[in-house]
């Protein structure tokens, strides 16, 4: 070889490789040679705009297909049509060494079926790059003939989806809008003779490169050996002449047959493609990307072995059984030879941080149940490779979910700090532990490229520990996942020096069992797995996470007296309505979806949420109403229950926990409140008499209006409001300290810029990207205090509530209400706001007269600790965390939570409790979060720390 300029000799490899600028016409690569002779289709007719109609119903319809062209459009965006095609090959082709496939490129996803309606394969066009691209199906191949006729036609059935791999935008660009009239164009529909000899050798030369590229050239000689040989074969491949590849192939063999030792890095390669369940196209959409991508890789299932794949979401996989039935069997086949994998356990790949405890269970336990019935097993390896952070509460459901592994890699994009491993245990608030992996190529989306291969060896954490890695390939979403040059590509790479072997033949699972019998002394990680990133999600389209949380509430309560009443009244389940539980769950449990509950879909994804949860409102407050009125009944006996002047009123309490609280109740045209106690998970029958008795003998609560101040006074507390709105102090009059009454306590802090309690500011909220994802911390540097212009006074029997007006902007606006009570010590703050901002975020601040570097954050199941210091970068990365009903700040004998009824995003810096109320973000979904949104936070002092919240 001469040379003395490494960069030429590389640049001319490529030469070869794809041709660069030159057109195919000049065969100046090797990819120019894939394809040869070709035939357009003897018949091609459409039926246009059927909307997401199955098979049956389009074949039915075939009469009706009209004639179109090549380079016909269609659209316009979410449309359907279906096309029926027939082609000729040619006699001269059908030798056992010829391949000829089905070219098809409608510029949008679609989906190939026999005439059986079977789905053959999903097809990617568009303006994807050459790597993404699917737009070949082998009809014909080395004597399977199994769609061509006697007379060599070929018929088959397209069903094109009018939509792009990952959604329909302007100039294919998230952040400049839904593109809702995109038109595709029918590029190619032909058949062609595909040239398997150069598609070899294209393969073989591709490492020679990236070998050559790529492998370190300080260590080992291995990359200037790759260079001399590929450089070798450029001299002496003509790529029009097939006569000259054999030599070259010779050629690479002699490199690539040169084997590691064995105490190589072995990557574990598995096939995946990660589907999102609904995001930048709706859940109608995903049905099909479903069936096309797992279609897709069934049929390779029959061109290469060893070669795996995994899919997680038992939900996907009943759509799938519901939509293509005949694939789902084959599914179901290639599971039982290890070869399709279900993985996950899960119903979906859910949010880590914003769904219930129960919500998580359920999770698991309808996903197990589904693959249990349905593939024969249960899942081991718990699955949730692109969620937002993970719960510390986490893997103690893992396990009782019947789950011991857990695989992500989501913590590669944490902004501040790299997660210290790789292969570790990870242990959750109750002390299980799950045997974690984070693959090291930070992808679970691979494109089988060495790169990868080699950053799976380098990147490795847990050297010395472990010497195995897991390696996902494949295009999710609309790409179908992986493509046949991907496992081209790593079958080469089985065991060549230098470069990390590669095995195609093991699962997920097996993976996992390796991995726990070979390594050592693993590392262990205590508590949450805190993403660095999109910790916007917690907040954005605040009244979709409100739904989620009344679903959830409402959810326990239905079933809980759904339950009661069969055992108590009925005596058996006859009404117990499991079905429409199921069904609630099911749709509860989608639109946890890692981008539907996060707030980070297009606009669509939001109009079916927004429709379905109103619908499960309404059914489960039904259904509750019905359990109650039933137990009622039973519980006061038919002689008392047909006294309709009802003077009896029953009270129940789903809570598990002993209840002393009051009622609110109406007598007439008065409204009157009463002390009444209700055991955990009981009810109590309280005759209107004994209620009239029982109203609370506290005295009333006092406010006084000056002319700077509003001064309110209850039973417990001190309280000092501005007229903007702030509570400027709040004092416990029931302050003890070693036994003994204290002067009042102040709990309020405030300073210059956050001059008391509910200091409610505006800040700007443009994140350099993932809009609807992200609070980047900068967002702190710009702040506007909003001011009341009006406020009113009202007062009860039980309570003072002071109405504050607030404009925020020319197009949004505040109205909130202050209400202290008699009976406790909670303060709450019942808020509507009017909101129409362009990338502004809504917060409140509570400067507390509290010393701590911890709060204590409500999360599923239990809670748990975060810092209030910024000392290292690992507590200053945590400045929005997610927490659930509350966040408490409590030194060692006083401390005070602020409570939600349905926000998740805090912040907790040195004595300044902070809560994101609502963003306002552009991207995905223009209209995120405008409109009307009603919420209500509460500061609740207390004496002790946070245990007296249970
Ligand atoms: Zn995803």
């Amino acid at each position: 070889m001469q040379y003395k300029n490494r960069g030429v000799t590389l640049e001319r490899l490529e030469l070869l490789l794809n041709g660069r600028s030159y057109p195919d016409k000049y065969a100046i690569s090797i990819r120019s040679q894939l394809y040869g002779e070709s035939a357009d289709p003897t018949r091609l007719v459409v039926l246009r705009d059927t909307g997401n109609i199955l098979f049956p119903a389009a074949k039915a319809r075939l009469a009706e297909f009209v004639p179109c062209k090549i380079g016909n459009t269609f659209g316009p965006s979410w449309h359907t049509h279906w096309f029926y095609v027939e082609l000729q090959l040619r006699p001269e082709w059908l030798k056992d060494q010829d391949e000829i496939h089905l070219l098809w490129d409608s510029s949008s996803e679609a989906m190939i079926y026999n005439m059986e309606g079977k789905p053959l394969q999903g097809m990617t066009g568009g303006d994807n790059t050459d790597d993404e691209y699917r737009n070949s199906y082998v009809v014909y191949r080395k004597g399977h003939r199994e769609d061509v006729d006697p007379s060599g036609v070929v018929r088959f059935f397209v069903e094109m989806a009018c939509c792009q791999r990952s959604g329909n935008f302007f100039n294919g660009n998230m952040e400049e809008g839904l593109d809702m009239n995109k038109m595709f164009r029918l590029a190619q529909c032909q058949l062609s003779v595909f040239n398997r000899d150069a598609w070899d050798l294209m393969l073989d030369f591709r490492l020679l490169v990236d070998c050559a590229k790529h492998l370190d050239t300080t260590q080992q000689s291995r990359a200037d050996e790759a260079l001399h040989i590929a450089n070798e074969i450029v001299n002496r491949c003509k790529p029009i002449d097939p006569a000259t590849y054999p030599e070259c192939r010779e050629l690479a063999k002699k490199f690539l047959s040169v084997a590691n030792s064995s105490a190589q890095h072995t990557v574990y390669a598995v096939g995946h493609c990660h589907i999102d369940m609904a995001w930048l196209w709706p859940f109608s959409e995903t049905r099909r990307k479903g069936g096309r991508s797992w279609s897709s890789q069934t049929e390779l299932f029959k061109q290469y072995s060893p070669f795996n794949f995994c899919a997680s979401s038992a939900s996907l996989y009943e759509w799938v059984q519901q939509d293509y039935l005949l694939l789902f069997k084959e599914m179901q086949m290639y599971a039982g030879e290890g070869r399709f994998q279900p993985v996950g356990g899960s119903w979906l790949e859910f949010d880590g941080y914003v769904p219930a405890g129960e919500s998580m269970v359920r999770q698991l336990l309808y996903g197990q149940r589904f693959f249990k019935k349905n593939f024969g097993k249960y899942c081991d390896v718990f699955f949730l490779p692109d969620t937002f952070g993970y719960s510390a509460q986490l893997p103690q459901i893992i396990r009782l979910g019947g789950m011991r592994y857990f695989f992500t890699q989501k913590l590669s994009w944490s902004r501040f700090n790299k997660f210290p491993h790789s292969s570790f245990n990870w242990k959750g608030i109750d002390g299980s532990c799950v045997l974690t992996h984070f693959p090291p190529s930070d992808t679970y989306c691979g494109q089988g490229d060495m790169n990868d291969i080699l950053m799976s060896q380098t990147s490795f954490k847990d050297k010395g520990r472990s010497n195995c890695s897991l390696y996902l390939f494949g295009i999710g979403d609309g790409g179908g996942g992986p493509l046949p040059q991907m496992i081209g590509k790593l079958q080469r790479m089985k065991d060549v020096a230098g470069i990390p072997k590669v095995t195609l033949s093991e699962s997920v699972s097996g993976f996992y069992h390796h991995l726990e019998a070979t390594s050592h002394d693993l590392m262990t990680w205590d508590g949450e797995l805190y993403l660095e990133f999109h910790n916007g999600s917690y907040t954005s389209m605040g009244h979709n996470k409100k739904c989620n949380r009344i679903c959830e509430f409402l959810m326990r309560d239905a079933e809980m007296f759904a339950t009661f009443r069969s055992i108590v009244v009925d005596g058996d389940s006859k009404n117990y309505d499991r079905k429409l539980y199921d069904e609630i769950w099911k749709k509860m449990m989608l639109f946890q979806f890692h981008d539907v509950l996060p707030g980070t879909c297009i606009r669509l994804v939001y109009d079916v949420t927004d429709k379905e949860y109103a619908v499960m409102i309404d059914q489960l407050k039904t259904n509750i109403e019905g359990s109650l009125r039933s137990l009622c009944n039973s519980f006061l006996g038919p002689d008392i229950a047909k006294d309709k002047g009802t003077n009896t009123v029953v009270l129940y309490n789903s809570f598990n926990f002993d209840r002393d609280d009051v009622l609110e109740w109406v007598d007439g045209d008065k409204r009157k409140f009463s002390r009444v106690t209700v055991k955990g998970m009981g009810c109590a029958a309280y005759p209107v008499s004994i209620l009239d008795k029982l109203h609370i003998k506290t005295e009333e609560c006092s406010c006084l209006e000056r002319a700077d101040t509003i001064a309110i006074d209850t039973p417990l507390l001190a309280l000092v409001l501005s007229l903007d709105g702030q509570l400027l102090s709040m004092k416990d009059k029931s302050t003890m300290e070693y036994g003994e009454p204290k002067t009042m306590r102040e709990i309020i802090a405030g300073d210059a810029i956050y001059p008391g309690g509910n200091t409610v500011c505006i800040h700007d909220d443009v994140p350099i990207n993932w809009d609807a994802w992200d609070l980047w911390v900068y967002y702190q540097e710009t702040r506007r205090v909003l001011k009341a212009y009006e406020h009113t006074v009202a007062k009860d029997a039980q309570s003072v509530i002071v109405t504050f007006k607030y404009t925020i902007s020319e197009k949004s606006s505040m109205v909130q209400k202050v209400v202290a009570y008699n009976h406790t010590k909670r303060v709450d703050f019942v808020t509507t706001v009017y909101w129409h901002e362009d990338h502004k975020v809504l917060r409140t601040y509570f400067p507390l007269a509290i010393r701590t570097d911890f709060v204590t954050c409500d999360i599923q199941c239990g809670n748990l600790k975060r810092p209030t210091v910024a000392n290292t970068s690992w507590d200053m990365a945590k400045y929005e965390v997610c927490s659930h009903k509350f966040v408490d700040m409590s030194e060692a004998k006083y401390g005070a939570a602020l409570l939600n009824n349905c926000k998740y995003g805090y912040s907790a810096r040195g004595n300044l409790l902070g809560m994101s109320l609502l963003k306002s973000p552009k991207t995905p979904n223009d209209m995120a979060d405008m409109g009307t949104h009603e919420f209500t936070y509460s500061l609740y002092p207390h004496q002790g720390t946070h245990t007296v919240l249970f």
